[in-house]
């Protein structure tokens, strides 16, 4: 359905010719390229783990440094992007690109850690509801998350995991062994913790039928979108995916340590059921920033 045909081969002329009539073209020269000893620039495709360094870049850092040296700590409110609601800069063109809501949508963390705060809240093991379907062949990090996840519920990881075997034939659909799989794990099945586009086979699941399929037997659905994440085009919002993670080094170009982004679906907002893991951000907006009314002597408050 998703999956991609392997083009043939080109010659170098045909390829400039495509090149010509790309929409995208020109943005390569926004773009430094490393160059090989000869002078000649990289045939770079490796955006799938860190992304070219946009020339823009050192004059952007540039303008937050001269706020630094000339606000110091006020620099979170003063300059001309104040650091306290930086995020939000993000928040729109996240949004757009996700194809989700603007609350549904922020920048933080890295990938890893936004997965074990998303399951934290999402993966409730409830009587014999407790398994978790993901991709054979996970990619590494998410599979120390996984495991660590189910062990820090008292889960054996071989008895918690189902792993499905997705790389199939070119010409068969991925989506289909994950169908048949959350079919048969029924009410067994908590989560569905998928990569959407596969990291090692560049398969593109269908995820709305993955969601639908998943949403019947009462099991929730989580997204890695590492290799999806400005690669591909995604609506997650109206896909109805509940929640999901990525970072924004690879394809979204932002540079070693580059934070990652999470998502969780609206329906999700207002429940209280959920585990969360609190602290200023993820607390209350209007008073993350008091200081705390608990302390080990008793009560105090600041405002006397
Ligand atoms: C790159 C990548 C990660 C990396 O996670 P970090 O927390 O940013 O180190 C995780 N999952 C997948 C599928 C990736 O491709």
């Amino acid at each position: 359905m998703h999956l991609q045909k392997v083009p043939k081969p080109m010659n170098p002329n045909d390829a400039s010719l495509v090149d010509r009539g790309d929409d995208l073209a020109t943005f390569r020269s926004e773009f430094a390229f490393p160059v090989r000893t000869d002078g000649t620039p990289w045939v770079y495709l490796c955006g799938n783990s860190l992304g070219l360094m946009p020339l823009a870049v050192p004059a952007a850092m540039q303008v937050e440094l001269d706020s630094w040296a000339r606000y110091g700590v006020e620099g979170h409110f003063e300059g001309p992007h104040p650091w306290m609601p930086y995020h939000r800069r993000l928040t729109a063109p996240l949004a757009r690109l996700m194809g989700a809501l603007e609350s549904e949508v922020v920048s933080a963390h890295t990938l890893t850690v936004n997965l074990h705060l998303l399951m934290a809240g999402f993966y409730r093991p409830q009587g014999q509801r407790t398994k978790i379907l993901v991709e054979a062949g996970a990619f590494p990090s998410d599979q120390y998350a996984v495991d660590s996840q189910l062990k820090h519920h008292g889960i054996d990881p071989a008895k918690g995991l189902i792993e499905v075997d997705t790389i199939v034939e070119r010409s068969a659909d991925p989506t289909i062994p994950l169908v048949e799989a959350i079919r048969q794990a029924g009410d067994h099945l908590a989560m569905v913790l998928l990569g959407g586009v596969q990291y090692y086979s560049g398969a593109f699941y269908d995820i709305p039928t993955v969601v639908r399929e998943a949403h019947k037997v009462g099991a929730l659905v989580g997204l890695d979108l590492a290799h999806a994440a400005g690669n591909v085009p995604l609506y997650l919002h109206d896909w109805g995916v509940d929640f999901a993670c990525w970072c924004s080094y690879k394809y979204l170009n932002s540079g070693p340590g580059g934070p990652g982004e999470l998502f969780v679906h609206e329906r999700h907002h207002q429940r209280r059921d959920l585990g969360r893991f609190e602290g200023w951000w993820g607390h209350e907006e209007k008073s993350r920033f008091e200081m705390p009314r608990h302390t080990r002597f008793g009560r105090r408050s600041l405002a006397t």
